[in-house]
């Protein structure tokens, strides 16, 4: 069965590049109904922290991706990372390197002054005049002649001479494996069939290509999925708003939205934009994502993220709308019922919930605009027969209010909008708001009437 990995370090926030290299990974796991697991690539202690590995969960869990499995943290099998170095010495694959940085540094300047490119030139490979306590890490002892290929998925063949990989250190000075060792030993234990990453990693690969081989191990699939570009063509960065993932969340994104727009980040079927979660998961195919860096779009994740927010149920939806109105909803109306009136109006849950706001707190003041535009002396008669109509009420409803509205105006020859904006900006505060006898609606009588009173006081 297919078992994909997502293998972040947690040194630094999931980003857009990361979340989708989790992405296709598991999508791939998914559509062939094989597993997902995750790794946590913490080996170097000094930058990975607990809080970066926290919002690499936070962001995979609320984007749904989840991981078969607990996570395996790679510094806890550092034991058997030293046991495949020890293999590999034992079989004459590796060998200890005692040379000191003042000598590899005087070989690389010979090599720079010949004109030749800076490599190791395994002069340690028969080295025997070293005593037996001296420093030292372990190289691979890589094959001289001939090359490796690698046979990716998306990439498709890409060879590399030999000649030019030099003899890799595989356990540090300190007795730490290093990562391209560490990865090996890993994805062969967690019995990974395909391995999704960065296109950034894929000159690593020849050299697990050839650790697989001498630790008699089978190589996984390959796929190196091309990077992302900001709109000039630049390398993705902070500046092209390349943000945390959990930051997408605080903006209003939906993941449905961020899924969708990351898997079209490289992944294409047909002229199709949108894509379900189910959808995504029947048409998957590593084959079909590009070989050509993808260019981050904010205006199609913007796109999708109103049409998902417009498909969403509410009550999908109300946890979190409640979470960014972060006020009491208790005394007003039911959200659930607020939100379908703000769905179509709103390109992101940020901008619902901010339409939502006034459902619970009244307004403390009113736009100098919109009462400047929409006030007249001929406002007040207006606005006081309706109050009374709504008084004089005994089935409050939005079709009723909506009557009244009609029958005023047209008892005073007067277009509705001047009785109805009016109501609207002293109701909520603004000139915006759902269609107005669906906003008292949901308001209710007498939280309707308390408003428009106080309007006039
Ligand atoms: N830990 C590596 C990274 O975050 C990924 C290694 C891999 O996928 O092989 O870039």
């Amino acid at each position: 069965t297919v078992r994909t990995r997502f293998a972040p370090s947690p040194t630094g926030m999931l980003h857009i590049g990361g979340a989708r290299t989790a992405l296709f990974s598991w999508l791939y796991a998914r559509h062939h109904g094989g597993q997902f697991v995750l790794r946590i690539e913490d080996t170097d202690r000094e930058r990975s922290t607990d809080e970066a590995t926290q919002v690499i969960l936070d962001g995979l869990k609320w984007l749904g991706l989840d991981w078969d499995g607990e996570p395996v943290f790679q510094a806890a099998r550092q034991a058997e990372h030293v046991l495949a170095v020890e293999q590999l010495l034992e079989e004459g694959h590796a060998y200890r390197c005692y040379c000191s940085k003042e000598e590899l540094d005087e070989m690389r300047e010979a090599q720079r002054a010949a004109g030749e490119k800076p490599m190791y030139d395994g002069r340690c490979r028969h080295r025997s005049d070293r005593p037996a306590d001296a420093p030292f890490v372990v190289r691979f002892r890589s094959p001289d002649e001939g090359e490796t290929v690698v046979h990716d998925l998306v990439l498709g063949d890409v060879s590399f001479p030999n000649a030019e990989l030099d003899d890799l250190i595989l356990l540090r000075s300190d007795g730490t494996p290093t990562y391209n060792l560490a990865v090996v030993a890993d994805d062969a234990a967690m019995a990974i069939t395909h391995v999704v990453r960065g296109s950034d990693h894929l000159n690593n690969t020849p050299r697990q290509i050839q650790l697989y081989q001498a630790l008699g191990l089978p190589i996984p699939q390959f796929a190196h999925i091309p990077l992302i570009h900001g709109p000039d063509g630049a390398k993705m960065s902070k500046r092209h708003g390349s943000v945390a993932i959990t930051e997408y969340r605080e903006q209003g994104y939906l993941p449905e939205a961020v899924n969708n727009y990351l898997a079209r980040l490289g992944w294409s079927h047909g002229d199709e934009e949108v894509f379900s979660r189910e959808q995504m998961i029947e048409l998957f195919e590593l084959e079909q994502v590009g070989k050509a860096a993808a260019r981050f779009d904010q205006q199609k994740l913007d796109w999708l993220n109103a049409h998902w927010l417009r498909e969403a149920d509410a009550a999908a939806i109300v946890d979190e709308v409640a979470r960014l109105l972060a006020v009491d909803t208790a005394a007003g109306p039911d959200l659930a019922a607020v939100i379908p009136a703000l769905q179509e109006r709103s390109k992101n849950l940020v901008e619902l919930a901010e339409g939502a706001r006034f459902f619970y707190v009244a307004p403390t003041s009113y736009q100098e605009q919109a009462v400047k535009k929409n006030f007249r002396d001929s406002s007040w008669p207006l606005l006081e027969s309706f109050i009374s109509a709504i008084e004089a009420m005994e089935d409050y409803s939005g079709a009723a209010v909506h009557a009244q509205i009609q029958s005023i105006c047209e008892a005073e020859g007067v277009n509705m909008g001047k009785l109805a904006q009016p109501v609207r900006i002293l109701v909520s505060g603004g000139p915006v708001s759902p269609p107005i006898d669906l906003t008292l609606d949901l308001l209710g009588k007498d939280e309707t009437l308390a408003r428009l009173r106080a309007g006039i006081a």
